[in-house]
């Protein structure tokens, strides 16, 4: 066990106006967990991601990762010091084919940009293949993003944040809008990736029951602070959470 852990958050605070979306959160990430992040809508389950992904101005208290300050840190930065995201592929890029979106994530994660060289897009196009293998989706290769079902979308935007290797993945309601098998297939895989790489993972989840099935630890969130964590089987077991699941608060 390492002396501190890949991510440790202390009295993070965040308002929007009046409202305090963040109350004084305290949370600790240890190296290779696959952590759950669940609770209520407006919990501030993605306020919290966005806060630790360097998305959000004016956020009060502190994060580090690895040990250093991250708390003002960009974006750009945080993904150079191992924090991935999954983005949402933009339209300017859904003409692109599922081949193309992958390898430009590569020349990206190698900020390969300012020198495209033959050599370099044969090498990004090399592993771009390599990944869309990975995540299941070889066979759309050359299929328009457009065209995609939305299962397959979303594996391509998980290959896509693999891409510069990240260290921490963070990954805000990856399986929103998919149907309960697919939600299964690609967490299966996110979980199956995550453990190959003995890398970490921070998810938002509702499905409670792929949340039981993946996550090694679970943080219960309600109203801007945390009602409880634990392992899966704790949180399964505690009745606070359970009266917030059922007792008609969302
Ligand atoms: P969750 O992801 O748990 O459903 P959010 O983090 O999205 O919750 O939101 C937490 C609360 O903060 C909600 O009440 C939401 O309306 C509010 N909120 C989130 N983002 C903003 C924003 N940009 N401006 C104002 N209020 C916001
Ligand atoms: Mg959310």
């Amino acid at each position: 066990m390492n002396a501190h852990p890949l991510l440790s958050a202390r009295g993070i605070r965040k308002t929007f106006g009046q409202f305090v979306a963040l109350n004084n959160i305290d949370f600790d990430l240890p190296a290779g967990e696959k952590h759950a992040l669940i609770g209520p809508n407006g919990a501030g389950k993605s306020t919290f991601i966005a806060c630790i992904a360097g998305q959000l101005p004016g956020v009060e208290g502190t994060v580090l990762f690895k040990g250093d300050d991250i708390t003002k840190a960009t974006p750009v930065d945080l993904a150079r010091q191992g924090i991935g995201r999954t983005f949402q592929i933009s339209r300017a890029f859904l003409d692109m084919s599922v081949l193309e979106n992958m390898t430009s994530a590569f020349v990206i994660a190698n900020g390969a940009w300012a020198s495209l060289r033959r050599s370099v897009l044969a090498e990004a196009t090399d592993r771009g293949q390599t990944m869309l293998e990975t995540v299941g989706l070889q066979h759309r290769a050359g299929t328009r993003v457009a065209d995609l079902s939305l299962g397959d979308r979303k594996r391509l935007e998980f290959g896509m944040a693999l891409a510069n290797d990240p260290d921490l993945l963070l990954l805000d309601e990856p399986t929103a809008g998919m149907s309960i098998k697919e939600r299964h297939h690609l967490m299966d895989l996110v979980a199956s990736r995550i453990d190959e790489t003995g890398k970490t993972l921070l998810f938002v989840e509702h499905d409670i029951d792929v949340v039981l099935k993946i996550a090694t630890r679970v943080t219960v969130m309600v109203r801007g602070a945390i009602l409880a964590d634990g392992t899966p089987t704790e949180i399964a077991a505690n009745e606070e959470v359970q009266a917030v699941y059922l007792g008609g608060h969302h």
